[in-house]
């Protein structure tokens, strides 16, 4: 299945058959490699990504922006300091699993940036993407009218 946002294609392919590497006291062979490729520039980056015991292969298109969204996730955890990012999820500072994960999000964020570029600005435009914003101001988040126009609510006020 694949999917696109802005100049990504961002493709899934489920495997099933590797263990998960993040939390081995649950049976999980749910597999997937998502492969992230710029249609600009032709290049491409490829990640991990397990679905979960209840939902386990991606089958929606929803499915996979929300698995996207996770590696982006990662990615913008990679540019945390350790002290912060340990902070920012309850690990101890001297926790090797801390280390380990911090480790791996530092990759996924080199990984992706070489595609995508600045993995914070990616993750702001990919979390506003369904955002719409007022037909007059341009400025203010809008609500869709019944007439499937968007107005802010002090632009609709003054219509
Ligand atoms: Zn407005």
């Amino acid at each position: 299945m694949e999917v696109k946002f802005e100049n990504l294609k961002i493709k899934s392919t489920y495997y099933g058959n590797k263990q998960c590497n993040w939390d081995c006291k649950v049976r999980n062979y749910n597999n997937h490699v998502i492969r992230v490729t710029n249609l600009d520039t032709k290049k491409w980056t490829s990640f991990d990504y397990w679905g979960s015991v209840i939902n386990p292969e991606l089958s929606t298109e929803d499915d996979l922006l929300y698995a996207f969204e996770h590696i982006i996730q990662d990615a913008v955890c990679g540019t945390m300091y350790f002290e912060d990012f340990c902070s920012e999820f309850g690990y101890d500072t001297d926790s090797r699993r801390a280390y380990k994960t911090h480790c791996a999000c530092i990759k996924s964020k080199e990984k992706l940036e070489r595609v995508c570029g600045d993995v914070n600005d990616l993750q702001s435009r990919f979390l506003d993407r369904n955002v719409v914003y007022c037909c007059i101001c341009e400025d203010e988040i809008g609500v869709v009218t019944e007439n499937n126009e968007v107005y802010c609510e002090t632009c609709y006020m003054l219509k």
